[in-house]
């Protein structure tokens, strides 16, 4: 059966972009194909950060993706730094990679202008990329599009290198992309992808009052200056969480009451929050029994930690065979 791997930052506690953009797309798939899921640790020390910060925001993310629902009885959840077979495969993978290939890459383009040094880990990011995913020798990621580039150089190594030392057998798979529903959220102020770094994001964990007091501001369509002012829920990010959170009977009336101004945007926010509090009641309740029993995510990480071990061990016996390094 196929094997799913995907990896996500440790950047402390989900917001609904990650949830609606991932996490919740996961946690479907658990219950369809074996499903490893990584808190990638070792691609956030890329960039400047604080060590006793990274060890919170890690554990707070593992945390609140077992309260999101991920299944340890189901899924395979841990840390990369658990695994340090990860490096290792990197390594080798840099050998058989070639510099402009990295550089092409549009996520290093981007990233590389907004920083005065730029370290050789941020090049060989997406070598890292690959060799998380290979290690497991998994066949499917879930992405979104703009991951495609990154999955597609992870293709060219597991080929290159099968057809170096592989001696014909295609021991690494071309993994395969499967590309989450596009679900853009933007942030609350409409005005780009909704991200922590943006402060534009509505934590899945904060409370009822909180949301409200994030969601109650939130931009919409500029054309609904006067509550009589008809709108177009197309151009609204409300909308948009709408048809994330709400019934399908619901959101044919927001977009009812929009056109025709039957209500205002407050009133469309309330039963906005109505929806979301129905989800996310259940995820708070779950967050609170895990901070009551933290011993439940360490054991969660470390039995995710030792499958993925084992599998990563196998993988590495036969890498170094083929290659002369055992
Ligand atoms: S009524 Fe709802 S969908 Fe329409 S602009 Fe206001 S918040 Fe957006």
């Amino acid at each position: 059966m196929s094997r799913i791997f995907s990896g996500i930052q440790p950047s402390g506690e989900l917001h609904i972009g990650n949830y609606l953009g991932a996490v919740r797309n996961w946690v479907r798939l658990q219950h369809q194909q074996p499903t490893i899921i990584c808190i990638v640790d070792y691609h956030a020390i890329t960039v400047a950060y604080d060590p006793d910060q990274l060890r919170v925001r890690r554990r707070e993310m593992a945390l609140s993706l077992l309260a999101a629902g991920i299944d340890p009885d189901v899924a395979t959840l841990f840390v990369q730094s658990a695994v340090q077979e990860h490096t290792e495969l990197q390594w080798i993978f840099n050998t058989i990679t070639p510099l402009g290939e990295l550089e092409r890459q549009a996520q290093f383009k981007e990233k590389s202008q907004r920083q005065e040094s730029v370290n050789a880990g941020l090049l060989n990011y997406p070598v890292l990329q690959a060799a998380d995913i290979l290690l497991y020798r998994a066949d499917l990621v879930p992405v979104g599009e703009d991951q495609v580039q990154h999955l597609e150089l992870s293709r060219v190594v597991a080929r290159r290198w099968n057809a170096a030392f592989a001696r014909g057998a295609a021991y690494f798979p071309e993994p395969q992309a499967m590309l989450t529903p596009a679900r853009r959220i933007m942030g609350l102020d409409g005005q780009a992808k909704m991200s922590k770094s943006m402060g534009n994001t509505i934590g899945l964990l904060e409370s009822r009052e909180e949301i409200w007091a994030k969601l109650r501001p939130a931009v919409t369509d500029p054309a609904r200056v006067r509550r009589i002012d008809p709108g177009h829920p197309e151009v609204c990010n409300v909308y948009r969480l709408h048809e994330a959170f709400s019934d399908s009977e619901t959101v044919k009336d927001v977009y009812q009451q929009c056109t025709t101004a039957g209500w205002g945007c407050i009133d469309c926010k309330n039963v906005l929050l109505g929806a979301m509090d129905r989800e996310f009641v259940p995820i708070r309740r779950r967050a609170a029994e895990l901070r009551a029993n933290p011993a439940r995510v360490d054991d969660a990480l470390a039995a995710g930690a030792g499958a993925c071990r084992l599998i990563a061990g196998e993988t590495m016996r036969y890498v170094r065979e083929r290659m002369g390094l055992d």
